[in-house]
């Protein structure tokens, strides 16, 4: 499972980077960015859950959970 943010939807209120932030990190304007875990490389399996988590509450459904794998 991969996410990714759709920056012409994010609004910037946080609350994926509040739920997970080793998910999820803040630009300077406060929208959401990738961090490090999920930059470049698959979620790690014990981080899904919050993964989803953060995708549920997103009010502008701006994370997107891409359920294949990196191949
Ligand atoms: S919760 Fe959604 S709108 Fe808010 S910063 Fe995260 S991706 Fe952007």
């Amino acid at each position: 499972m991969r996410v990714s943010i759709d920056s012409t939807t994010c609004q910037g209120h946080g609350r994926c980077y509040d739920l997970a932030p080793d998910l999820f990190g803040e630009d300077e304007e406060g929208y959401a960015t990738l961090t490090e875990v999920t930059a470049d490389q698959d979620v790690p399996s014990d981080r899904e859950h919050d993964a989803r988590l953060a995708a549920a509450n997103c009010p502008e459904s701006a994370v997107l959970v891409h359920e294949q794998a990196r191949v």
